[in-house]
């Protein structure tokens, strides 16, 4: 069952914390509505941050990217998979370690930040630290996979298996990641979602007493706010959707769910329960047994209302089975 509230969620919670692509852009544009409610949740004293897993891009370029599509941003509000390796790294080293770095500009940089001492793959170091780098030598890959494989620590930014590219969805560096750990057989630390630290380093940076994950995918934006603890907000405007919803088992369920960014200014009204039914707004979900089993929705409202009745009969009826109801003629109605 989702959670509900009878306040704005940006009045329940005092940090937002914003996954990018598929939240607040896609490509080089701004997800529709996002500029708008980022503005209207900071108006009513909500802090924001912008999280990374994208570990090759320093924050100062994440933030004059987002406030050129209409987002402002200072580099205090970005935290990287870069910055929370980083610390991870420090935090078990300390300041001045040598660090082997197999990354980019944004890797190196969050190492000296945190007053680590990048070093080559053939100099001497406490610790291996990879991020998405597509100029990584494939020599450097070897040496760095070997001194892993002979005990050298290991942290990954990232285990992202794709990244997108203007040719395309292509290998992320999570696929390195997997390389790396069939030949060394270790597993890396991880800095980015849904491992801890990116969230806990975020945070630790903004403050916030109540802080809200806000993302588009459930394997890393949800799965890195229940990692450490906080509520989520899942957005309909990018990976995750409809059908991988009625699927998800209760560990993995979102706090809240939205078609887009608007769903953190408003409450989340309760979804009231009746034998196999659920009404939320003006929207009845039943479950047909006979012509399915799928979920059955009457009544009219708004797109919020909708998801919430439905999601509360596909998950009844997951929990009960185990099985994941159709969704073959179930269309949200469109969000104004
Ligand atoms: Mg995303």
């Amino acid at each position: 069952m989702l959670a509900s509230t009878s306040r704005p969620l940006c009045e329940e919670h005092d940090l937002a914390m914003f996954d990018l692509d598929g939240v607040i852009y896609v490509g080089g544009h701004a997800v529709e509505h996002a500029p708008e409610s980022v503005a209207s949740a900071r108006e009513t004293g909500m802090r924001v941050a912008f999280v990374t897993n994208n570990a090759s891009r320093p924050p100062s370029t994440v933030a004059d990217h987002l406030t050129d599509i209409g987002v402002p941003a200072r580099v205090d509000d970005v935290v990287t998979s870069s910055q929370a390796a980083a610390r991870v790294l420090r935090d078990r080293l300390g300041a001045g370690a040598r660090v082997v770095a197999l990354g980019t500009t944004g890797l190196l940089e969050a190492l000296d930040a945190e007053g680590l001492v990048a070093v080559g793959p053939d100099d001497e170091a406490e610790a291996l630290v990879t991020g998405y780098a597509p100029d990584l030598p494939w020599k450097d890959l070897m040496r760095g996979s070997v001194r892993v494989r002979d005990g050298l620590f290991w942290v990954a930014t990232n285990t992202d298996m794709t990244i997108p590219t203007p040719y395309g969805v292509a290998p992320g560096h999570g696929v390195l990641v997997e390389m790396m750990r069939r030949f060394t057989g270790v597993e890396p630390v991880v800095g980015g979602k849904p491992a801890p630290p990116l969230l806990e380093e975020t945070i630790r940076r903004v403050g916030g007493e109540r802080p809200l994950m806000v993302g588009d995918r459930i394997d890393t934006d949800i799965e890195g706010g229940i990692a450490v603890g906080v509520p989520t907000l899942l957005v309909l405007t990018g990976v995750s959707g409809l059908e991988e919803l009625v699927g998800t088992a209760p560990e993995h369920r979102p706090s809240y769910v939205s078609p887009d960014l608007r769903g953190l200014l408003v409450e989340h009204p309760e979804v009231s329960v009746d034998g196999g039914s659920a009404t939320c707004g003006g929207w009845t979900a039943s479950l047909d047994e006979e012509n399915g089993p799928r979920v059955l929705v009457d009544g009219s409202g708004d797109a919020q209302a909708w998801w919430r009745a439905v999601l509360s009969v596909a998950w009844r009826h997951l929990d009960a089975t185990g099985e994941p109801v159709g969704i073959d003629g179930l269309n949200p109605p469109e969000a104004d």
